[in-house]
């Protein structure tokens, strides 16, 4: 059993980006992986945790004791783990996982995108990173790590190192791929 870490917002957006969590956990689950993520049941998170438990796909939440009240947590989850800070969640998430993307969000979501996708960077893990840019929702992000990479900031070619896609599907297949090509 392989596992997805999903990253993205404590807030829906619009009705694109929820259909498109729920194709990604829809998705997950049909190719037989299961979900790590936030364990809140509000926003997209709750969408992509709602779509794998209805397909009936396996769960793991991870949720920093601060956060249990205020982000709600989700209460049909089978393994909900509880951890002192949100530095031990973050760090949780990345050992239970096997890939990860990051679907819309907001600040929370960027930090966790950016530091896993750091952390492979400095080879503190090797497993792919993925972006799903719904509706274009990151194009203004990409323009910028385009220009930090213009200007010589970053140390790889994004492009080559992130599967990118606008669609959940084609998304998830990229990664498996990538998974397969290591
Ligand atoms: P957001 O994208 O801001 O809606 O948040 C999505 C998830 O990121 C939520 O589970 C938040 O608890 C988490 N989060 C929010 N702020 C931070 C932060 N500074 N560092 C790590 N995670 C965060």
């Amino acid at each position: 059993m392989k596992w997805l870490c999903v990253y993205c917002g404590s807030r829906s957006g619009n009705p694109d980006h929820q259909e498109a969590a729920r194709e990604i956990g829809k998705g997950l689950v049909a190719r037989g992986w299961g979900l790590v993520y936030g364990g809140a049941s509000i926003g997209l998170m709750g969408d992509v945790a709602d779509a794998v438990l209805a397909a009936g796909g396996p769960v793991i939440g991870v949720l920093p004791r601060s956060l249990r009240d205020r982000e709600i947590a989700h209460r049909g989850l089978p393994d909900l783990r509880i951890t002192d800070s949100m530095h031990e969640r973050k760090a949780l998430m990345v050992s239970l996982s096997d890939a990860f993307v990051a679907l819309p969000g907001g600040w929370g979501t960027l930090d966790e995108l950016c530091e896993v996708v750091t952390w492979r960077q400095l080879f503190l893990h090797q497993k792919p990173c993925g972006l799903l840019n719904t509706s274009g929702f990151f194009d203004g992000f990409l323009a910028h790590l385009d220009r930090m990479q213009v200007d010589g900031f970053s140390r790889f070619d994004y492009r080559a190192e992130l599967s990118i896609s606008n669609h959940p599907l084609d998304l998830l297949d990229r990664l498996i791929r990538t998974m397969q090509a290591n």
